[in-house]
Protein backbone atom coordinates (compact mmCIF):
# COMPACT_ATOMS: atom_id res chain seq x y z
CA UNK A 1 0.00 0.00 0.00
CA UNK A 2 0.91 3.60 -0.41
CA UNK A 3 3.56 5.20 1.81
CA UNK A 4 2.35 8.65 2.13
CA UNK A 5 5.87 10.17 1.36
CA UNK A 6 6.28 13.07 -1.15
CA UNK A 7 6.91 10.92 -4.11
CA UNK A 8 3.66 9.08 -3.82
CA UNK A 9 1.74 12.36 -3.27
CA UNK A 10 2.70 13.79 -6.90
CA UNK A 11 -0.63 12.12 -9.25
CA UNK A 12 0.38 9.08 -11.02
CA UNK A 13 -1.40 9.95 -13.72
CA UNK A 14 -1.53 13.30 -15.98
CA UNK A 15 -5.00 12.39 -17.44
CA UNK A 16 -7.38 10.03 -15.92
CA UNK A 17 -11.43 9.28 -16.27
CA UNK A 18 -13.24 9.17 -13.75
CA UNK A 19 -16.31 6.84 -13.92
CA UNK A 20 -19.24 7.25 -11.62
CA UNK A 21 -22.94 5.46 -11.18
CA UNK A 22 -26.05 7.40 -11.54
CA UNK A 23 -27.33 6.40 -8.42
CA UNK A 24 -23.93 8.00 -7.06
CA UNK A 25 -25.78 11.29 -7.68
CA UNK A 26 -29.14 10.41 -5.79
CA UNK A 27 -27.82 11.12 -2.13
CA UNK A 28 -30.82 9.43 0.16
CA UNK A 29 -33.42 9.68 -2.49
CA UNK A 30 -34.33 6.44 -4.28
CA UNK A 31 -34.78 8.51 -7.58
CA UNK A 32 -33.67 11.16 -9.88
CA UNK A 33 -30.40 14.09 -8.83
CA UNK A 34 -30.19 15.29 -4.87
CA UNK A 35 -28.04 18.32 -6.08
CA UNK A 36 -25.51 18.70 -2.28
CA UNK A 37 -25.06 15.19 -3.23
CA UNK A 38 -24.01 16.22 -7.04
CA UNK A 39 -22.08 19.02 -5.45
CA UNK A 40 -20.32 17.73 -2.97
CA UNK A 41 -18.65 14.94 -5.93
CA UNK A 42 -18.07 18.11 -8.03
CA UNK A 43 -15.82 19.76 -5.29
CA UNK A 44 -13.58 15.77 -4.98
CA UNK A 45 -13.71 16.56 -8.51
CA UNK A 46 -12.64 19.77 -7.81
CA UNK A 47 -9.86 19.27 -5.52
CA UNK A 48 -8.12 16.91 -8.54
CA UNK A 49 -8.30 19.56 -10.77
CA UNK A 50 -6.38 21.64 -8.74
CA UNK A 51 -3.42 19.08 -8.88
CA UNK A 52 -3.47 19.75 -12.71
CA UNK A 53 -4.76 16.61 -13.72
CA UNK A 54 -6.90 16.32 -17.12
CA UNK A 55 -10.11 14.72 -16.17
CA UNK A 56 -12.67 13.26 -17.98
CA UNK A 57 -16.07 12.07 -16.93
CA UNK A 58 -18.56 9.33 -17.62
CA UNK A 59 -21.86 9.17 -15.21
CA UNK A 60 -24.19 6.44 -15.76
CA UNK A 61 -27.86 6.92 -16.22
CA UNK A 62 -29.62 4.21 -13.50
CA UNK A 63 -31.08 6.92 -11.05
CA UNK A 64 -33.38 7.71 -13.82
CA UNK A 65 -33.39 4.63 -16.22
CA UNK A 66 -31.78 1.51 -17.25
CA UNK A 67 -32.90 0.02 -20.47
CA UNK A 68 -32.86 -3.58 -19.07
CA UNK A 69 -35.49 -2.73 -16.85
CA UNK A 70 -37.66 -1.07 -19.12
CA UNK A 71 -37.17 -3.95 -21.52
CA UNK A 72 -38.27 -6.68 -18.49
CA UNK A 73 -41.31 -4.40 -18.57
CA UNK A 74 -42.04 -5.14 -22.06
CA UNK A 75 -40.88 -1.69 -23.69
CA UNK A 76 -38.34 -2.70 -27.25
CA UNK A 77 -35.10 -3.10 -25.72
CA UNK A 78 -33.67 -0.58 -27.76
CA UNK A 79 -35.76 2.41 -27.51
CA UNK A 80 -35.40 1.43 -23.49
CA UNK A 81 -31.83 1.67 -23.76
CA UNK A 82 -32.05 5.31 -25.84
CA UNK A 83 -33.75 6.32 -22.96
CA UNK A 84 -30.89 5.45 -20.51
CA UNK A 85 -28.57 7.27 -23.23
CA UNK A 86 -30.61 10.12 -22.59
CA UNK A 87 -30.88 9.89 -18.87
CA UNK A 88 -27.00 10.34 -18.55
CA UNK A 89 -26.99 13.37 -20.62
CA UNK A 90 -29.63 15.06 -17.81
CA UNK A 91 -27.02 13.60 -15.46
CA UNK A 92 -24.13 15.08 -17.03
CA UNK A 93 -25.66 18.27 -17.65
CA UNK A 94 -26.43 18.47 -13.67
CA UNK A 95 -22.85 17.77 -13.22
CA UNK A 96 -21.48 20.57 -15.45
CA UNK A 97 -23.45 22.67 -13.51
CA UNK A 98 -22.24 22.13 -10.41
CA UNK A 99 -18.81 22.05 -12.01
CA UNK A 100 -18.95 25.68 -12.77
CA UNK A 101 -20.43 26.59 -10.20
CA UNK A 102 -17.10 25.84 -8.43
CA UNK A 103 -15.62 28.09 -11.45
CA UNK A 104 -14.35 25.22 -13.25
CA UNK A 105 -15.13 24.88 -17.12
CA UNK A 106 -16.42 22.05 -18.44
CA UNK A 107 -18.08 20.17 -21.27
CA UNK A 108 -20.48 17.78 -22.10
CA UNK A 109 -19.90 15.65 -25.27
CA UNK A 110 -22.37 13.99 -26.34
CA UNK A 111 -22.15 10.00 -27.84
CA UNK A 112 -25.20 11.35 -29.86
CA UNK A 113 -25.20 14.86 -31.29
CA UNK A 114 -27.83 17.01 -29.40
CA UNK A 115 -26.81 20.40 -30.62
CA UNK A 116 -28.51 23.07 -28.69
CA UNK A 117 -27.61 21.33 -25.03
CA UNK A 118 -23.98 20.03 -25.59
CA UNK A 119 -20.89 19.07 -28.13
CA UNK A 120 -20.93 16.01 -30.23
CA UNK A 121 -18.18 13.66 -29.54
CA UNK A 122 -15.07 14.71 -31.89
CA UNK A 123 -11.97 12.44 -30.37
CA UNK A 124 -9.24 15.57 -31.47
CA UNK A 125 -11.56 18.33 -30.41
CA UNK A 126 -12.48 16.28 -27.13
CA UNK A 127 -8.39 16.01 -26.40
CA UNK A 128 -8.05 19.97 -27.05
CA UNK A 129 -10.52 20.66 -24.45
CA UNK A 130 -8.53 18.15 -21.89
CA UNK A 131 -5.51 20.62 -23.10
CA UNK A 132 -7.09 22.86 -21.75
CA UNK A 133 -7.87 21.65 -18.57
CA UNK A 134 -11.57 21.56 -19.22
CA UNK A 135 -13.22 18.86 -17.71
CA UNK A 136 -14.73 16.89 -20.48
CA UNK A 137 -17.77 14.67 -19.21
CA UNK A 138 -19.22 11.96 -22.06
CA UNK A 139 -22.54 11.58 -21.78
CA UNK A 140 -24.75 9.14 -24.00
CA UNK A 141 -22.96 6.29 -22.74
CA UNK A 142 -21.30 4.96 -26.55
CA UNK A 143 -24.10 6.23 -28.34
CA UNK A 144 -25.55 2.54 -28.61
CA UNK A 145 -27.60 0.25 -27.35
CA UNK A 146 -27.10 -3.41 -25.57
CA UNK A 147 -23.99 -1.19 -23.98
CA UNK A 148 -23.30 0.51 -20.65
CA UNK A 149 -21.77 3.32 -19.62
CA UNK A 150 -18.75 1.31 -18.17
CA UNK A 151 -18.11 0.18 -21.17
CA UNK A 152 -18.22 3.83 -22.37
CA UNK A 153 -15.69 4.73 -19.74
CA UNK A 154 -13.31 2.00 -20.86
CA UNK A 155 -14.10 3.24 -24.41
CA UNK A 156 -13.57 6.88 -24.08
CA UNK A 157 -10.07 6.11 -21.14
CA UNK A 158 -8.40 4.51 -24.35
CA UNK A 159 -9.54 7.06 -26.98
CA UNK A 160 -8.26 9.76 -24.53
CA UNK A 161 -5.29 8.34 -23.81
CA UNK A 162 -5.88 7.82 -20.06
CA UNK A 163 -3.95 6.69 -17.50
CA UNK A 164 -6.38 4.86 -15.60
CA UNK A 165 -10.20 4.56 -14.81
CA UNK A 166 -11.06 5.59 -11.11
CA UNK A 167 -13.98 3.80 -10.48
CA UNK A 168 -16.16 5.94 -7.27
CA UNK A 169 -18.27 3.94 -5.22
CA UNK A 170 -20.09 3.40 -2.14
CA UNK A 171 -17.04 1.69 -0.54
CA UNK A 172 -13.62 1.62 -0.58
CA UNK A 173 -12.51 -0.59 -3.18
CA UNK A 174 -13.26 -4.38 -4.13
CA UNK A 175 -14.45 -7.28 -1.73
CA UNK A 176 -15.82 -10.83 -2.75
CA UNK A 177 -19.59 -9.95 -1.07
CA UNK A 178 -20.88 -6.43 -0.50
CA UNK A 179 -19.62 -5.44 3.32
CA UNK A 180 -22.87 -3.69 3.54
CA UNK A 181 -24.54 -7.04 4.15
CA UNK A 182 -21.85 -9.01 4.55
CA UNK A 183 -19.95 -8.12 7.80
CA UNK A 184 -17.29 -10.76 6.79
CA UNK A 185 -16.58 -9.52 3.32
CA UNK A 186 -12.92 -9.93 2.07
CA UNK A 187 -11.96 -6.52 0.61
CA UNK A 188 -8.33 -6.48 -2.19
CA UNK A 189 -6.06 -4.60 -2.12
CA UNK A 190 -5.03 -5.77 -5.76
CA UNK A 191 -6.90 -7.83 -8.07
CA UNK A 192 -6.32 -9.57 -11.70
CA UNK A 193 -8.55 -8.84 -14.44
CA UNK A 194 -9.09 -12.58 -14.99
CA UNK A 195 -9.97 -13.02 -11.33
CA UNK A 196 -12.34 -10.22 -11.59
CA UNK A 197 -14.09 -11.69 -14.25
CA UNK A 198 -14.19 -15.41 -13.39
CA UNK A 199 -15.12 -14.32 -9.31
CA UNK A 200 -17.65 -12.25 -10.78
CA UNK A 201 -16.45 -9.47 -8.68
CA UNK A 202 -19.12 -6.37 -9.04
CA UNK A 203 -16.87 -3.81 -10.43
CA UNK A 204 -17.68 -3.08 -13.84
CA UNK A 205 -19.55 -5.32 -16.37
CA UNK A 206 -17.50 -8.18 -17.78
CA UNK A 207 -17.23 -6.26 -21.50
CA UNK A 208 -15.42 -3.34 -20.06
CA UNK A 209 -13.59 -5.25 -17.78
CA UNK A 210 -12.35 -7.78 -20.69
CA UNK A 211 -11.87 -4.23 -22.97
CA UNK A 212 -9.49 -2.88 -19.55
CA UNK A 213 -7.65 -6.22 -19.99
CA UNK A 214 -7.14 -6.67 -23.69
CA UNK A 215 -5.64 -2.43 -23.54
CA UNK A 216 -3.84 -3.23 -20.48
CA UNK A 217 -5.72 0.03 -18.49
CA UNK A 218 -5.89 -0.03 -14.56
CA UNK A 219 -9.23 0.20 -12.95
CA UNK A 220 -8.79 1.75 -9.85
CA UNK A 221 -12.01 1.49 -7.73
CA UNK A 222 -12.11 3.84 -4.11
CA UNK A 223 -14.93 5.31 -1.84
CA UNK A 224 -16.55 8.56 -2.81
CA UNK A 225 -17.83 9.19 1.03
CA UNK A 226 -14.45 10.16 2.88
CA UNK A 227 -14.03 13.67 1.55
CA UNK A 228 -10.98 14.70 -0.43
CA UNK A 229 -11.00 10.92 -0.97
CA UNK A 230 -10.29 11.33 -4.89
CA UNK A 231 -7.48 13.78 -4.46
CA UNK A 232 -5.53 10.77 -2.18
CA UNK A 233 -6.49 7.85 -4.14
CA UNK A 234 -5.19 10.19 -7.36
CA UNK A 235 -1.68 10.65 -5.74
CA UNK A 236 -1.55 7.30 -4.13
CA UNK A 237 -2.23 7.75 0.05
CA UNK A 238 -5.72 6.99 -0.15
CA UNK A 239 -7.69 3.90 -0.01
CA UNK A 240 -8.50 1.88 -3.20
CA UNK A 241 -8.01 -1.43 -5.17
CA UNK A 242 -5.98 -1.60 -8.17
CA UNK A 243 -7.30 -4.10 -11.19
CA UNK A 244 -4.42 -5.02 -13.54
CA UNK A 245 -3.17 -7.63 -15.01
CA UNK A 246 -1.79 -10.66 -12.86
N1 LIG B 1 -26.84 2.72 -22.30
C1 LIG B 1 -26.76 2.20 -23.59
N2 LIG B 1 -25.56 2.28 -24.26
C2 LIG B 1 -24.45 2.81 -23.71
C3 LIG B 1 -24.52 3.31 -22.38
C4 LIG B 1 -25.73 3.26 -21.70
O1 LIG B 1 -27.74 1.70 -24.11
O2 LIG B 1 -23.39 2.85 -24.37
C5 LIG B 1 -28.14 2.74 -21.59
C6 LIG B 1 -28.50 1.40 -20.98
O3 LIG B 1 -29.90 1.22 -21.13
C7 LIG B 1 -28.18 1.61 -19.52
C8 LIG B 1 -28.51 3.06 -19.30
O4 LIG B 1 -28.11 3.69 -20.55
O5 LIG B 1 -28.97 0.79 -18.67
C9 LIG B 1 -27.82 3.74 -18.15
O6 LIG B 1 -26.45 3.41 -18.12
P1 LIG B 1 -25.82 2.45 -16.98
O7 LIG B 1 -26.77 1.34 -16.67
O8 LIG B 1 -24.44 2.08 -17.44
O9 LIG B 1 -25.75 3.45 -15.75
P2 LIG B 1 -25.16 3.23 -14.26
O10 LIG B 1 -25.51 1.83 -13.83
O11 LIG B 1 -23.68 3.43 -14.33
O12 LIG B 1 -25.84 4.30 -13.46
Amino acid sequence: MPDGSDESEKPKYPRILMKISGEALMGDQSFGLHPPTVKRIAEEVQKVHELGVEICLVIGGGNIFRGLSGSAQGMDRTSADYMGMLATIMNALGMQSALEGLGIHTRVISAIPMDQICEPYIRRRAVRHLEKKRVCIFAAGTGNPYFTTDTAATLRAMEMNCGAIYKGTQVDGIYDSDPRENPDAVRYDRVSYDEVLTKNLKVMDASAIALARDNDLPIIVFSLNHPGGFASVLSGTGKFTIVEAA
